[in-house]
């Protein structure tokens, strides 16, 4: 895979999305989804000045980062199990698969712990998919005041994944509607929620022009993901 010139052709087109919609791209922020990628191809991608890394499983995550640059930022975008909430808290800045308040609380527990705050999107499953994890509407907006509660959690924003279509079009309703859950949200809590974590290799233009501010690329920089390898039988936290 030549990383240089599919990491040009992404940017080219979320440049091209922006125009689309009106939008500055310096808005729009690039996310690598780096999950059973080593962390050679990671380095790689690093050197051509992507900084945002992506993992979805906490215990690869925490094999790989060790050996990548220090200079890297890193977000859990996996479902999380509450038993690795205090190694989540450890490696990554962000978290942005909160699906429960449950595991919201344990985060908020790991993070005074930690004597730190931690950042946070609530990941919404505004398609109703039984196979995706993710608050349903309704729950999500009368919990946000519960969740926001908690005081070693900044909650910045939203997370959402389309059903997969092989039309993006078809994607488009979804995102539109995570954006004005955003609004609603922002009415809930009387405070911004800037982020907007929504768009993956197939769909993320279609993403941008209903609001993303954050897309989430793995295939379309890295090529196709190697099979999983699983570090140890109690590496379970998908
Ligand atoms: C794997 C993954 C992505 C990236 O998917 P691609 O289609 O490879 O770009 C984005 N978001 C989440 C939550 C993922 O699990």
């Amino acid at each position: 895979m030549d990383f240089a010139a599919s990491l040009e052709q992404i940017q080219r087109r979320i440049r091209a999305a922006c125009d689309r919609a009106g939008r500055d791209p310096a808005s729009v922020e690039l996310m690598a989804v780096s999950k059973n990628h080593p962390p050679e191809s990671i380095r790689a991608v690093a050197d051509l000045g992507v900084r945002l890394f992506g993992e979805n499983r906490v215990q690869e995550a925490r094999s790989k980062i060790p050996n990548c640059p220090g200079t890297l930022r890193w977000h859990l975008i996996g479902h999380l199990q509450t038993n690795k909430a205090r190694d989540a808290v450890q490696s990554f800045e962000m978290i942005q698969s909160v699906d429960s308040l449950r595991l919201a609380e344990e985060l908020n527990r790991r993070a005074e712990a930690a004597a730190r705050t931690l950042r946070v999107l609530i990941e919404v499953n505004v398609a109703g998919e039984s196979t995706k994890f993710g608050y349903r509407p309704p729950q999500f907006l009368a919990e946000l005041p519960q969740l926001n509660a908690l005081r070693r959690l900044e909650i910045h924003g939203l997370m959402c994944m389309a059903p997969y279509s092989t039309n993006a079009e078809t994607t488009r309703p979804v995102f539109r509607r995570c954006r004005e859950l955003a609004l609603e949200g922002e009415k809930v809590l009387g405070a911004p929620l800037t982020v907007l974590s929504m768009g993956m290799s197939g769909d993320f233009e279609v993403a941008i022009e209903e609001g993303s501010t954050l897309v989430r690329i793995g295939t379309a920089l890295f090529g196709d993901r190697p099979r999983p390898v699983r570090a140890s039988s109690s590496d379970n936290d998908d």
